[in-house]
Formats: C-alpha cells, structure tokens, sequence
C-alpha cells in the first residue's frame, strides 16, 4: 500500500518494492473497472479522482431534472473499492505527469500537491465539455459532465419557472419560459425531452400566474436529424416523438453565438443568422480531452487527434511508451466510440495486460465488441439498438431500463432507481427538485445571473 505524504510534494512510494505499483488516474467508467478488475492480485493499485466518487454520467439528466438525486447516480470510490485490500483511492487532481521520473503530480482540493509514483500508468480521465473555442458560452449555457453540472442545470431550470411566475405576460417573461439545448446527441434529446416533460406533467397544475405548459423547448444541431449515431429509421421515430412532446427542432444550424439574453444560431448551409430570446441555455454540443489529457500527449509525444484524443498502440499503450495505457473516451484508435462499454471494456483490457505482463506472457491487442447503444425519449419510451435489432417505444424502454440498471454502481442504488422509475412511470412528480442558491448574507450561486452581465464576451 502507497504511504501517504503530508506535505506538499512528498512522494507516495510504495512500500514493497517488489510489487508493481499500479496508478490510474480517473474513476469513471474505464479506471473503475481496471482498477476492479485488478483487485486482490499481486500489484499495488492507486486510483486517482478529482471527485472521489464513480458518477454515472449516462444518467445525469434525470438528476438535472429532478427525477433522480445525485446519490443514485453516484459512488463513493473509497467505499466501492474498499473491499479491495491492494486497492488505494486517493482524492487529487492529476496536473503533471513526469515520465522519467515515473510520478504523476496531484492538487489536492486546498490547492497544495503531492506527488505519486508508478510502474505502469492508466489514464483514464475522460472528456470534458467543448465550446469549440468560445469558453466564455460556459458562464451561459452549462455542460453535462459532470454532478456539479447536473445541479446547476437544475437550479437554473426550475428558477427559470419560479422566475417567470413572478412577471407580469410579456417577451421578458416568455424568455424566462423558453429553453434552448444545443447539440442533438442522446445527452441533447434526453434533456430537451425531459424538460417539456417537466413542463407539461410535473410543474402543470402548480403555478398561478403562468401555465408552465407552454414552455418552449427549442433543439438546435448542424445535422440532418437528431441522434446520427442510430439507423436512420429510429432516430425519425425519435424526431417525431420529441416533436409531439412539444421540443421544436431546428436542424442544420450552428449555435453561433450565446449570451445573457439567449442564442444566436446560423445555418450550416449560409444564410441569415437568427436570434432566439432564451434566458437558459444548456450545451451538450461537443467534447475535448481534459487538461491533463493533454500535457500526457505533449510529455510523451503522443499524437491527438483536434479533441485531444491520444493515439494508442493496439494493445492500447502510448507508442514508445508500453508502460503507459489510455482507456475510454480519451482512446484516439479505430475511431472507437465515446461510450461506456468502450471504456469498461478497455479497463479490463489493460489489467489483463498488467497480469499478462507479470506472468510473462505477451499482450493481446484490444477488440471492441459493439453490444449495441440506447437512448431515453420520453417516459416509456427509448430506441435500443443492437447489431441488426432495433427497437423503439416501450420495448425500448425496458431494454434501456435494464442496461442502465445493470451498469449502476451500487446495490443500493440500482434497487433506489428501480423503485424511483416505478413511481415516476406511473405519476407526474419528481421527487428530487430541490437546489440550492448559497446563503442569506453569501449567493454563492447566481441567481438571476446579472453578476455575469459585466462579464467581457
Ligand atoms: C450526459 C452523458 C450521457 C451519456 N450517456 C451515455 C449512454 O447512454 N450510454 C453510453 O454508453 N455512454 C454514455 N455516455 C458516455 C459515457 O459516460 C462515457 O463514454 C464514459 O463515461 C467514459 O468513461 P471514461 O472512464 O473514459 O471517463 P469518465 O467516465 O468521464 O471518467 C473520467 C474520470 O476521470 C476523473 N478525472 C478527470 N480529470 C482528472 C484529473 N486530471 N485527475 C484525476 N481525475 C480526473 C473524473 O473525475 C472522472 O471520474 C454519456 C456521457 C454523458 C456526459
């Protein structure tokens, strides 16, 4: 097991030389399972997480629309791994690697660091939002990535219609009351679904002033239709479903612009920009590799592709650097998808090399098997596809619900989550509204956001 340094930049060593010192940076998907899968064999594994917990990021919507809590969709990693004795978790985030040196340096949340040293080396941090260059659409229009994400979208959500109940009929108060999603992805038609499901079910009957019904949901994507990566047959029957929840769909447009008052969206093909008066906005339009992603290509001299993904070798190490692995999202290879399965699979892919290489047997080159990808719609209603099978409406919806159950972290959450869908199928609340907005004398969270009307850009 590592020592744990107390001051800043003490290295953690650890205290067997001759075992393999293990460090996985990230805790999503593909560290989990390697790090899992590498529990109670002959090498010390540290696993390194600015969060300290697994999230299930696949479900993050329903906890920014008040389906689900935060507690459903996440773990702590300490207590998930904790039964693996050869297992350590630490809470930092990776800055620096230093590859001669073998050690990986880490901010601690107080801002100080420490260092942690290896003999082989697993990243698998992920991707994070991408605003294609304009970051300053960020202080606007929120992300999906990550819990603290998945909150602020909740409270600017359910604000937006507490604000709107307060003002008189009128453009400011229909701007309060019209939402603008970019990106047509399955994150961008979970969202832009939900949100008129809160509209038009849950929020109904609750408001005096204001019929939360009318409510626009506005989707815009520079695509011909939405979710390109299904057959074309059910990402039309998810056109038309999101069109009769009330989601209004404008295709073939770039979100060009965004701002405190709305967006600003042109189209792909020329023409007139247009404006749409929306005051929340969300993204979901792209992604790129984390920050340290990138200093881990650059020290190593990895090649990337423009998001920032590492070219790997086929067993998934960084070329000229076989002690070095990328897995999940940040895997610049074969163009291998950006989801889960990519990343579990690729996580028990590399602690079958380390075993491999400790019993002295060749690597075996990595294979992604495709077991098929879903996405939600609308209560009762998902598209599934797998191989030839593809299936939509309610059949969809239980293929849906199983896999996302199946993968969840946690007895205790899977069974919560059962129950909590059980409830949700059949009633219109949500159970997990409630934001936060900071303190009586300290709004630590914006709450009608002018702070950011001084905000250049
Ligand atoms: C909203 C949303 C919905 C999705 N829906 C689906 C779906 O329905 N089906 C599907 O298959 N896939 C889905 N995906 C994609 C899927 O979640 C990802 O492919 C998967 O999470 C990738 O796993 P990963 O291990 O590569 O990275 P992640 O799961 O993103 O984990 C990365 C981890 O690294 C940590 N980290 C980042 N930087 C650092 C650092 N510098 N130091 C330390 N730790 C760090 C993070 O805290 C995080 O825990 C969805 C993704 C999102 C965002």
């Amino acid at each position: 097991m590592p020592a744990v340094g107390t001051e800043d930049a003490a290295t953690l060593e650890a205290v067997s030389d001759e075992r393999t010192r293990v460090l996985i940076i990230g805790g999503g998907f593909g560290g989990l399972f390697c790090a899992r899968r590498l529990g109670r064999h002959d090498v010390d594994v540290t696993l390194l997480d600015r969060g300290a917990g697994h999230i299930f990021q696949p479900l993050l919507y329903q906890c920014a629309t008040g389906t689900l809590s935060i507690g459903h969709i996440s773990r702590s990693l300490r207590e998930e791994l904790a039964r693996h004795r050869n297992v350590t978790t630490l809470l930092g985030e990776a800055i620096r690697l230093d590859p001669g040196a073998r050690t990986v340096t880490a901010m601690r949340p107080d801002e100080t660091t420490f260092t942690v040293g290896y003999d082989v080396l697993v990243v698998a941090a992920g991707m994070k939002q991408s605003y294609f260059g304009k970051e300053h659409f960020a202080e606007w229009a929120p992300g999906m990535k990550t819990l603290d994400d998945a909150l602020c979208i909740r409270q600017r959500l359910f604000t937006a219609f507490e604000i709107a109940e307060t003002l008189p009929p009128g453009p400011e108060r229909d701007s309060w009351l019209t939402f603008a999603v970019a990106g047509g992805g399955p994150t961008g038609v979970e969202i832009a679904g939900q949100i008129r499901e809160v509209a038009s079910r849950t929020l109904a009957n609750e408001f005096h002033s204001i019929a939360p019904e009318d409510a626009r949901v506005l989707l815009f994507d520079g695509g011909d239709r939405v979710l390109k990566s299904f057959a074309p047959g059910l990402s039309d029957k998810a056109a038309r479903t999101l069109t009769s929840l009330g989601v209004e769909l404008h295709m073939g447009v770039h979100v060009t612009d965004v701002g405190r008052d709305g967006v600003t969206v042109t189209p792909k093909s020329g023409g007139a920009a247009e404006q749409y008066a929306a005051r929340t906005v969300l993204w979901t339009a792209g992604v790129e590799a984390v920050p340290f992603a990138r200093q881990v290509a650059e020290v190593l001299g990895a090649d990337t592709d423009r998001a920032g993904r590492i070219s790997v070798e086929d067993d998934l190490s960084v070329p000229g650097h076989p002690e070095v692995f990328i897995v999940g999202d940040l895997v610049g290879r074969d163009d291998l998808p950006g989801v889960a399965e990519n990343a579990m699979q690729g996580g028990l892919h590399v602690a079958a090399c380390v075993r491999r290489d400790l019993d002295g047997k060749p690597r075996r080159r990595y294979r992604y098997r495709d077991l098929g990808s879903a996405a939600y719609i609308s209560r009762g209603n998902a598209l599934l596809q797998v191989g030839p099978v593809r299936v939509s409406g309610f059949a969809g919806w239980l293929g849906w619900g199983f896999i996302h159950i199946a993968f969840l972290t946690g007895l205790s959450n899977r069974v919560s989550t059962v129950f909590t869908w059980m409830a949700a199928i059949g009633r219109a609340d949500r159970h997990h509204r409630a934001f936060m907005l900071g303190g009586a004398t300290a709004a630590e969270q914006h709450y009608t956001w002018s702070e950011c009307d001084e905000t250049p850009g």
